[in-house]
């Protein structure tokens, strides 16, 4: 049956794979931007992928202010809530990703609250339950556990900004938000197609390898998951009320960087030799961490595997994920086909 459904965060990479699935299954979509020149922007980027692009309502609102929110909920069957700051780089100021984190996941969901509409999806991260454990990490963590974002030595910015906004969102539906029935996304290192050039984010690490941007490879990897099954995931929840006041974690197969490597020069010949085959050791990571802030988040895996069971999502959707190489593999290819390397 066709709903009136709300993503925030519309010109994310997550948000134009859902938005895409959703009306390609007869949804009406309404999406929130910062800004409704990059909504334009946004519709232009898509329109090669869906008939329906300009049945898209767009509103602005920001996860910082009020405005906008009333006018975004409105009316509206189900609230998928991607939007969340991803900046490249930390912030010198961890609360500055918090923040808007915390606060804007809060802020949807009161507007949702007063709006009398009860049903919320909201994207969490796996950077919600893998983090924090210090040298007690599980080998394979589940939808039970969670990070700790106390603990500074194995967490960082944008890893307690998603812990603490996932937190705050059950907390507030268990309190004073009595009623939204929610479920929580948790997706991996999220890799797979790009819908248009703009969008960066985790398929960024893809990007920087093709571009060179890697002199070494750190003895790390990450676990993967594809964007189409991020929105499979989002989709299956909104239909299927068994999942409401579940956490789903969404991970396909853990990839370390030599292996990602390795499967991107076989398939991209012409990049090759730009992708690293050398091996950063260890103590050189810890040198470099001491200065450069991207070397200290790698820093924090190093003799690290963190993995989640894919075991609950593929319950629900009923099927496997696609594979971490595929989706690694895609992003490639529509960076190549967008110029966006
Ligand atoms: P993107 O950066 O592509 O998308 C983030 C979206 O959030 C953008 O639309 C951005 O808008 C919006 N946003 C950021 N700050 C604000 C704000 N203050 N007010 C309103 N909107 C804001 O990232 P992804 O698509 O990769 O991520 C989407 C969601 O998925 C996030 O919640 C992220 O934490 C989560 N996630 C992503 C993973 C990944 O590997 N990509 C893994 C696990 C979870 P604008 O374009 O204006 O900046």
């Amino acid at each position: 049956m066709s709903q009136l459904v709300l993503v925030t965060g519309a010109s994310g990479f997550i948000a134009q794979q859902l938005i895409l699935d959703l009306l390609e299954q007869g949804h009406r979509v309404r999406g929130t931007v910062r800004s409704l020149t990059k909504g334009e922007r946004l519709k232009d980027s898509l329109r090669p992928h869906s008939a329906r692009i300009d049945d898209i309502e767009l509103v602005e609102a920001d996860l910082e202010s009020d405005a906008g929110w009333p006018e975004a909920v409105s009316g509206v069957d189900v609230i998928h809530h991607v939007a969340s700051p991803f900046p490249m780089a930390a912030p010198k100021n961890p609360d500055d990703l918090i923040r808007p984190a915390r606060e804007g996941t809060l802020r949807v969901l009161r507007a949702a609250k007063a709006a009398g509409v009860n049903r919320v999806v909201l994207t969490s991260s796996f950077a919600a339950v893998a983090y924090g454990w210090g040298d007690k990490l599980p080998p394979l963590l589940t939808e039970e556990n969670w990070t700790d974002a106390t603990n500074d030595e194995d967490c960082y910015p944008y890893v307690a900004s998603k812990a603490l906004a996932e937190k705050a969102a059950w907390d507030y539906v268990q309190g004073e938000g009595q009623g939204i029935e929610l479920t929580t996304i948790l997706p991996v290192a999220v890799m797979g197609p790009i819908r248009s050039a703009q969008v960066k984010t985790s398929v960024g690490i893809v990007a920087q390898m093709m571009q060179g941007k890697f002199p070494m490879l750190p003895d790390v990897g990450l676990p993967v998951v594809d964007v189409r099954d991020v929105s499979a995931a989002h989709i299956a929840a909104m239909n299927n009320a068994d999942t409401i006041g579940e956490r789903y974690i969404v991970a396909d197969e853990y990839m370390h960087m030599d292996d990602m490597a390795r499967e991107l020069r076989a398939a991209y010949p012409d990049y090759a030799r730009k992708i690293p085959t050398k091996r950063m050791p260890d103590w050189l990571v810890k040198f470099g961490a001491l200065f450069a802030a991207d070397l200290k988040t790698i820093k924090m895996e190093l003799g690290k595997r963190r993995m989640g069971s894919s075991e609950k999502v593929r319950a629900v959707l009923g099927r496997d994920l696609i594979p971490a190489r595929e989706a690694v593999l895609d992003s490639a290819k529509t960076l190549v086909q967008y110029e966006a390397l």
